[in-house]
């Protein structure tokens, strides 16, 4: 074969990143997301979110986590580089929010990128600016422990996708919605978050999930949650705040479902929680709740899609009727059913 008639070639890194960011990074309420993944990784109590037009032209996100040393802030930026898995078993006892490894090539390599690091007490970090991927200075600098990530001009280097933002009130509420979710699972981590110099959320450390939900979703709802608490064996755990039935909702907005500590938007789960509220709510009523699974990471696979909102279960009907029977439960004691048939 000669050579003008080979077709296939390896294409460089910094496209590979550009297109696999397709996949993570839809907008600025994804790199929020992911960042925050991050933080939470890095075991940050305290976290600071700064936009600037609703993340379109800056993310910057700080935290007092572990940081990174020198060799780790470079090789961070690189894809399929992580601290948190190593082998194929890793992926079925996951303890950390991430494992790809992908986020930040991915987030870089659509941005102009500052990361700033440092991992020790005595102050000496690094710093690393990349444009579209490409890192354009580095140096070592005084710096706090834990890491700031700045994210300017998100898709400056891909148009099309720019022209896919919308306003920036949009943007701004996905960021919020974000931040809330991660706010609802890390009561124990102040979250502040501001756009354009303005304090929109101001989370300080809180000791539990009802004053945490207090704080993010107001205070009068609490009187109208009910607590669950149900244990359907050794490795399985159902936590959480769940709404009487007379406080309700037009949409499912407000149904917020965590599996070992992360956001997900599974099918099966939501099914179980409308089940749980049988007969309670009117059609088109959705409730209030804040759930926490707990289960063995080997029975549940969160490798399904790159955004990880979404997981496949090992035994899905067991999860769905644990969960729906826990509602149901929880339910049930309250006086608004005492009189009313059991069987439908
Ligand atoms: P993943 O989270 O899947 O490992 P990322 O691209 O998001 O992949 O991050 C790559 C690595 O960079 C992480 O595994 C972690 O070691 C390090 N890292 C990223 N963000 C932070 C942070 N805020 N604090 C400390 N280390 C971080
Ligand atoms: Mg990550």
């Amino acid at each position: 074969m000669t050579e003008s008639q080979h077709k296939i070639h390896v294409l460089p890194e910094e496209l590979c990143n550009k297109i696999a960011a397709g996949e993570v990074v839809e907008r600025p309420s994804s790199v929020v997301k992911e960042l925050l993944e991050n933080s939470l990784d890095a075991g940050a109590s305290d976290i600071l979110v700064e936009l600037q037009s609703g993340g379109k032209r800056l993310i910057r996100i700080a935290d007092n986590g572990s940081g990174m040393h020198r060799q780790d802030a470079f090789l961070s930026l690189e894809r399929h580089a992580t601290s948190k898995i190593s082998s194929d078993e890793d992926l079925f006892a996951l303890q950390t929010l991430g494992f790809r490894g992908e986020a930040l090539a991915s987030i870089a390599s659509v941005s102009r990128f500052l990361l700033q690091t440092c991992a020790n007490e005595d102050g000496l970090g690094q710093q690393i600016y990349a444009e579209g991927g490409a890192i354009k200075r580095a140096e070592e600098v005084g710096l706090p422990q834990g890491t700031v990530i700045e994210v300017r001009n998100l898709f400056f280097n891909l148009p099309a996708r720019r022209k896919f933002l919308r306003k920036e009130q949009t943007e701004l509420s996905h960021v919020a919605d974000v931040v809330t979710k991660q706010a609802l699972a890390n009561p124990a981590v102040s979250f502040r978050m501001k756009n354009n110099e303005r304090m929109l959320l101001d989370l300080r450390r809180e000791k539990g999930l009802r004053e945490r939900f207090a704080a993010v979703l107001g205070r009068s709802l609490l009187k109208d949650m009910l607590e669950v608490e149900q244990q359907g064996g050794p490795d399985l755990r159902l936590t959480g705040l769940i709404s009487q039935p007379q406080l309700n909702r037009s949409a499912a907005s407000h149904i917020y479902t965590f599996i070992n500590g992360r956001y997900i938007r599974d099918r099966v789960v939501q099914h179980a929680v409308m089940e749980g509220y049988r007969h309670l709510l009117m059609k088109g009523r959705y409730p209030v709740v804040a759930l926490f699974l707990e289960l063995d990471p080997a029975l549940v696979d969160v490798n399904v899609h790159p955004t990880k909102h979404e997981v496949r279960f090992r035994d899905q009907g067991l999860v769905h009727d644990f969960i729906a029977n826990a509602l149901q439960q929880t339910l049930r004691p309250s006086d608004w059913l005492t009189d009313r048939d059991e069987d439908d």
